[in-house]
């Protein structure tokens, strides 16, 4: 099929459109309104319909496919692996809701999930669905009083958790911040089911705590009937990564997701049934929601749950995984292949990889280097994807189940159906020609599968994310962009990290990218600090690959100068940072973002800001060191 003429069928006629793509899943009653967008910028689509994403996800196979894989769960950390059918996936989905129904969790009810990355959190979140109740996930781990605040968001009637999660080798205990976390919370749930891995130990409080073993033994053989949902219920509440500031909790429906999963999984990922997927995110982030339980699954797609590192017990691991399942279609993020390109590559050439067919990373902006060395290594084209917790699903990308285009180095691709993107000039608010830089934007109705509003607060999701542009509304997405004349996009930062220097307006994307061209740079952060006669000038901080090319300052100073001359030659002298510092590791977001707003903070001298997100406060203070120094 020709993309552009299934694109254009989505923007001009979206109502048949996806009345069409809702044939992808099962509904127990149709639609009566594809679309109501009376009250822009709020969409409810299918309205009137009823479905559930646990059915589609794991009853609808049961039928046609109930022994086969549905849900891999392999722990290089407890050295566990193990594998459900899509029956016995059924089977312990309903245990897990039966627990959940006896412990007086209702429809429409919130259960916040706080788990590491095993099966249990996967059942939990199906459970949720096929009750329907609200689920919460927030990242295991996370600090209390991160954990606290999303707790007084979303009043959680229940929370599931475990003893710990374990990182390294090493447990990570999480009830006591749970516990700490209720404690610092106004709206205390009544019941917490525990996962017991024993791996750390826990005191249980009476009343409140109970044993999900006990409990799933008592209901061993519940059978647990699916709740048919409207299709504008909700089904979720997820927080975006905390990079620009404040986690937004994003809230999504139940009928909309699905179809968007469904055809997502299709056009994107080329899904069949019976497959392997593999996602490497978390089931905290937004890629583990669509892309490790629902989107696989809804597709009939056995999907790989991982818990553990890319390098441990050694950097084959995961290649070891794609040999052992046969993955067909693999997901991850530019910051997770950064840390590969870092090992030897002896470890990923040992596995037979036959199997695997594409390779989709997202998160991050993909830089040619990193893009070039892992499509060079696996020999199988690498898809670019980008998105946001709150679209769902991809915005921009290649739909290589719709036509076999193109993918263009450093482009995430082009406008992906359902989304009328926009590019627009931030001073005169007109829309951008092309190459010419500007804000990306999305004309409401936005497509089924993204964010209704933000949870409880519908007057934050206009204010937040909408402009009035004459009739239509737009929606931001912040990230700052341009189009070349095929339509393809290149995202060049957050329109909060645009650098003004004298006049000249640059995304930090354009001077990282050019930056890690150098063969010993391994990773970077460019931030625009204050300066007085120019306004702002770019400041680089570099990990390097080698770092024993870099002992002294001498050393240091002709790798600088050596950067600089990168920059100067493939951007010109204005882009040219003042300074490239050397560090041994970059802040980031636990989702593997870099935390540009607190790099900046810290070299203009002011408070790093919100960091609950933070993977690793030494960062920070490393910048700090450096800053000093001056080294
Ligand atoms: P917050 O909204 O809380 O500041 P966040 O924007 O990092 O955090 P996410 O929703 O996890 O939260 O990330 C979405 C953002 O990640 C996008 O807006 C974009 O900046 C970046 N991004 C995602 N995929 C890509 C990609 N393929 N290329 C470039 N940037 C990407
Ligand atoms: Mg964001």
């Amino acid at each position: 099929m020709n993309y552009a003429d299934f694109y254009q069928r989505s923007i001009v006629t979206p109502e048949q459109f996806w009345q069409d793509e809702a044939a992808l899943i099962d509904w127990n009653a149709p639609c009566t309104q594809v679309l109501d967008y009376s009250h822009p910028p709020f969409a409810k689509w299918f309205v009137g319909g009823q479905t559930n994403l646990c059915h589609n996800a794991v009853d609808r196979w049961c039928a046609t496919q109930g022994d086969q894989p549905a849900l891999i769960a392999i722990s290089t950390e407890t050295n566990t692996e193990r594998s459900y059918s899509f029956n016995e996936l059924q089977a312990e989905v309903e245990r897990c809701a039966a627990v959940m129904l006896a412990l007086g969790v209702g429809r429409g009810d919130r259960v916040l999930i706080y788990m590491p990355m095993i099966a249990e959190a996967a059942f939990a979140m199906l459970a949720c669905a096929r009750i329907g109740a609200v689920h919460s996930v927030v990242f295991g781990g996370f600090a209390a009083n991160s954990l606290a605040s999303r707790i007084d968001d979303a009043k959680p009637v229940l929370v599931v958790s475990a003893d710990a999660g374990s990182r390294n080798g090493k447990a990570i205990p999480y009830k006591h911040l749970l516990d700490e976390a209720i404690e610092l919370s106004v709206a205390k749930p009544a019941k917490v089911l525990l996962v017991d891995r024993g791996l750390a130990p826990m005191n249980l409080v009476a009343g409140r705590d109970e044993d999900y073993a006990s409990l799933r033994a008592a209901h061993i053989d519940a059978r647990v009937p699916v709740t048919w949902m409207e299709s504008n219920e909700p089904s979720y509440i997820l927080y975006t990564s905390g990079t620009t500031g404040k986690p937004k909790g994003v809230q999504r429906d139940v009928g909309g997701y699905a179809v968007a999963l469904a055809s997502s999984m299709k056009y994107n990922f080329c899904s069949k049934a019976g497959e392997t997927f593999f996602a490497t995110s978390d089931i905290g982030w937004v890629v583990g929601h669509s892309y490790i339980v629902y989107g696989p699954l809804i597709a009939g797609m056995a999907t790989i749950m991982y818990e553990g590192t890319p390098i441990c017990p050694d950097p084959g691991i995961w290649w070891s995984i794609v040999e052992k399942y046969k993955v067909t279609r693999m997901f991850s993020a530019p910051t997770a292949i950064r840390v590969l390109r870092k090992q030897p590559p002896e470890f990923m050439r040992k596995y037979d990889l036959s199997s695997l067919r594409a390779l989709y990373l997202a998160g991050e902006p993909l830089d040619e280097t990193t893009s070039q060395w892992i499509s060079g290594e696996l020999g199988v084209p690498i898809i670019d994807n980008y998105w946001q917790t709150e679209t769902g699903w991809p915005i921009l990308s290649i739909a290589k189940g719709v036509e076999d285009l193109p993918t263009r180095l450093g482009s995430p691709g082009v406008a992906m159906y359902g989304y009328k993107v926009k590019l627009v000039n931030e001073s005169t608010g007109e829309e951008c020609g092309a190459n010419e830089k500007g804000v990306v934007m999305i004309e409401g109705p936005l497509p089924p599968g993204c964010m209704q509003t933000v949870y409880g607060d519908d007057q934050r999701f206009v204010d937040t994310y909408w402009t009035a542009c004459g009739e239509q509304q737009l929606y931001s997405t912040f990230d700052w962009g341009v189009r070349d004349a095929d339509g393809y996009y290149f995202i060049l930062g957050r329109t909060d990290d645009v650098i003004n220097v004298a006049g000249h307006r640059l995304g930090t994307r354009e001077i990282e990218e050019s930056i890690s061209s150098h063969a010993n740079v391994s990773e970077v952060a460019v931030v625009g600090v204050e300066d007085k006669l120019k306004g702002q000038v770019a400041v680089a901080f570099v990990i390097v690959k080698d770092a024993s090319r870099i002992v002294g300052d001498e050393a240091c100073a002709l790798l600088e100068r050596e950067i600089l001359g990168v920059v100067d030659r493939q951007l010109g002298a204005v882009a040219r940072p003042s300074r490239v510092y050397f560090v041994p590791q970059l802040p980031k977001t636990r989702s593997g973002k870099l935390l540009r707003r607190s790099i900046q903070a810290i070299c203009e001298g002011r408070n790093p800001g919100d960091l609950t997100s933070i993977e690793d406060p030494a960062s920070l203070q490393q910048i700090q060191r450096v800053l000093q120094e001056g080294v």
